[in-house]
């Protein structure tokens, strides 16, 4: 089988700068490809890397996309290599020919907080908004000032609400061990990624010594990193990235088949791949969590962000067309 090939590039400013421990994220760029079979059947692919999380580059992913030439057989699109998650997840996009499988249930969506002392507003506009999940990033600030914002947060959320704090791997282990005391009986869903992927005997540590759940994100950027944390027993959440994570299909068969404590999340990639992941989770009883999705309006721009999520995420999520819509907007 052989594909004609086509892709274009995409760097689209962030509607609000995204301030995690890895610094500030102010444009995205990515690759939307597209695929055309012999049969003349096209689809359409997104890659959207975020190397500093452990991804391939944009532009290792570019020079992929620059040696499959116009024409292509599906036997080079499988010999992408493993570390190329976001490319193998975009191929996999663009070949699939199955009709998606309807959406048959609904989830709540986790509203995202901004680091520091602005948080503390965000949350009560979005508890008004309906949310009842929320992420905030930690680990920007010094120890203490966050610990005081995260008392103003807490006093704050009503009985059934949850808060995730992520700390996108910047903590030292002391410092984690604050944390993981600090939130002991507090309404704290999970901690994310206390410290570096590298660091596995203190998250292990961790994860053992302290109530509060913890879930791993860096560490887990591909499947393959998520299945071996899963042979080593980890016993808290998995945070998944489809669309860093390799073929989609492929991550939806390992939680179906070994039932992982998931929460499927959001690369900040526009509505093409978001589209294919939440149709995906949504029609499929794969998590109870809430999707890391409650980004609001990432691009400020209705082609790229498509229909904006609220506080439960159902078929009104998904984009009708929009491989097509996002293929002809570029140039
Ligand atoms: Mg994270």
């Amino acid at each position: 089988m052989y594909y004609s090939f086509q892709y274009k590039r995409y760097q689209l400013p962030l509607a609000a700068a995204l301030r995690t421990a890895h610094g500030v994220w102010t444009v995205r760029e990515g690759i939307i490809l597209r695929l055309e079979d012999e049969a003349g059947q096209v689809g359409y692919g997104e890659i959207a890397p975020i190397p500093w999380l452990g991804t391939e580059t944009l532009l290792e992913a570019e020079e992929t996309c620059r040696k499959f030439g116009d024409q292509v057989s599906a036997d080079l699109l499988a010999a992408v290599p493993e570390s190329q998650g976001c490319v193998r997840f975009a191929l996999a996009m663009a070949q699939r020919r199955s009709a998606p499988a309807p959406v048959t249930t609904r989830l709540p969506v986790a509203a995202l907080l901004s680091a520091g002392r602005p948080a503390v507003k965000q949350l009560s506009a979005q508890l008004e908004a309906g949310y009842l999940a929320f992420k905030w990033k930690v680990g920007v600030f010094p120890v203490d000032e966050e610990l005081g914002i995260l008392d103003d947060l807490l006093s704050r959320l009503p009985a059934p609400a949850k808060l995730r704090l992520d700390a996108n791997a910047a903590w030292t282990s002391r410092q984690a061990e604050r944390w993981l005391a600090r939130c002991a009986e507090c309404p704290i869903e999970f901690v994310e990624q206390p410290v570096a992927p590298a660091e596995e005997d203190a998250l292990l540590g961790l994860a053992g010594d302290y109530p509060v759940k913890l879930a791993l994100d860096e560490s887990v950027v591909r499947l393959a990193e998520a299945r071996r944390w899963q042979a080593l027993g980890w016993p808290g959440v998995f945070v998944l990235k489809p669309a860093l994570a390799g073929p989609l299909a492929e991550v939806i068969a390992w939680i179906a088949a070994t039932s992982p404590d998931v929460v499927i999340s959001s690369a900040l990639e526009t509505a093409l791949a978001r589209t294919e992941i939440l149709r995906a989770v949504l029609s499929q009883p794969l998590t109870k969590r809430a999707l890391g999705f409650g980004l609001g309006a990432v691009y400020g721009d209705r082609r790229w962000d498509g229909p904006l999520l609220g506080p439960l995420a159902d078929a009104s999520c998904l984009a009708p067309n929009p491989g097509e819509e996002i293929w002809n907007a570029l140039n």
